[in-house]
């Protein structure tokens, strides 16, 4: 069985192709600058020999029958013809309190993804753009959509409800819903596996930490909490977005710097986090070399990092009633030993033990603690298309 994956942004289209009897991606690609000049589709073969096909792709729907057209080429294509795909997987951003779980589009799924625009005007839209192409040139193809949201919607009201007027809950759908959720469940799935544990029996914390970057406290594989909150906003500091401030620095800002909303939202977005404080870079590599050279501010922006992914480890510690496992994961996670080494430093008392020579590994999966250590730190990989593509799998094998 073959499963298609396709993660559409405002200008940008990522896909999968996955064998779902190897788990392996069988062709990938990315679409790039849909809609603007100069747009080119990349198309990755299984051994890694790359296709780039420079034409005008203006809208989702061409890139679409682009990346079809890749993937049964004769010369680097993966499928015979287009009736190998079983089903395509949709990442899609919000899903609001509608969608607790992934679910097959229909009609009514429609209607309540034009729902959640409001929630993510910037990321629904484009999702949505690329499922009404993939109906339109596979109509029979099952299509289904895998929620960043989704597992997080678990959580109970004393963790999502904000410090506001009920009021503002209800009427503008104002509360914490999370992001990263494909991710954090993935990861917590294959600690599962790692530990020999039944997930019922687990508590983990799990870390995601990318470029945006997000923590995760999940006990019997629900997530209980997560440091992401109405947008992906709050929480860690990122590479380029604040993460949780005083809200009165907001308004603060507006008025010193004379920032619109637009510009504020921009700013918080784009312009803080590790990018802001390092002035360096809002990729960790550039900062951890700047900082390896003695620039102080390269240096702040990584201990601020370790300390912020600390003080969430200890908040859902408490959250969870202990943790079985701390599990590190996507670029910055799986990568960077430094990173996981200062965030896992004098935390003995929580059980947690970094055996430094293990924890010298880039993206494997792995248990980098002392073997005596009371709580597990896993490194893994996080691998987002394969989730979604198992969940299309299990609701169309329905
Ligand atoms: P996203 O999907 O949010 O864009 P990723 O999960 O791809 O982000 O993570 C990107 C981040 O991971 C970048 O800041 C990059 O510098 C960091 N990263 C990748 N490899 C390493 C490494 N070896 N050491 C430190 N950071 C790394």
């Amino acid at each position: 069985m073959k499963i298609l994956v396709i993660n559409c942004g405002s200008s940008s289209l990522k896909y999968q192709a996955i064998d779902m009897n190897t788990k392996n991606p069988i062709a990938k690609g990315l679409v790039e600058r849909i809609g603007l000049q100069g747009s080119v589709l990349t198309h990755t073969t299984a051994s890694g020999k790359k296709e780039v096909m420079k034409t005008s792709i203006p809208n989702h729907s061409v890139a679409i029958e682009l990346v079809l057209k890749a993937l049964v080429s004769p010369e680097y294509g993966a499928l015979k013809d287009l009736g190998e795909i079983a089903a395509v997987g949709h990442r899609v951003v919000h899903g609001g309190e509608k969608f607790a779980n992934s679910v097959v589009i229909n009609d009514d799924v429609m209607k309540a993804l034009d729902e959640c625009i409001e929630l993510a005007p910037l990321h629904n839209p484009p999702n949505i753009a690329g499922i009404k192409a993939c109906q339109a040139i596979m109509p029979n193809v099952p299509q289904v959509a895998v929620f960043d949201t989704a597992f997080h919607q678990s959580m109970k009201p004393d963790s999502y409800i904000y410090g506001l007027p009920y009021e503002f809950y209800q009427k503008y759908g104002i509360r914490k819903y999370g992001f990263h959720g494909t991710s954090h469940k993935y990861v917590s799935q294959r600690a599962s596996v790692l530990l020999q544990k039944p997930l019922k029996d687990l508590k983990l914390i799990s870390c995601h930490l990318g470029n945006g970057a997000s923590i995760s406290a999940i006990k019997g594989g629900k997530s209980m909490e997560t440091s992401m909150g109405f947008t992906p906003l709050d929480g860690l500091l990122m590479g380029t977005r604040s993460g949780a401030l005083d809200p009165a620095i907001v308004t603060y800002i507006m008025n010193k710097e004379k920032f619109n909303v637009d510009q504020m939202n921009d700013f918080l977005n784009t312009k803080c986090g590790a990018l802001g404080v390092s002035g360096v870079s809002s990729d960790f590599r550039d900062i951890e070399v700047a900082a390896s050279h003695g620039n102080f501010r390269a240096q702040l922006a990584l201990d601020i990092f370790a300390h912020d992914v600390r003080e969430y480890i200890g908040a859902y510690v408490a959250e969870l009633g202990g943790v079985d496992a701390i599990i590190f994961t996507a670029g910055v996670g799986e990568n960077s030993a430094s990173t996981r080494a200062s965030i896992c430093a004098n935390m003995e008392f929580f059980g947690i033990e970094l055996d430094l020579e293990k924890n010298k590994v880039r993206g494997e999966e792995v248990d980098v603690s002392k073997a005596n250590a009371r709580c597990r730190v896993l490194v893994i990989p996080t691998n987002e298309e394969l989730m979604i593509a198992l969940d299309a799998q299990e609701l169309t094998a329905k």
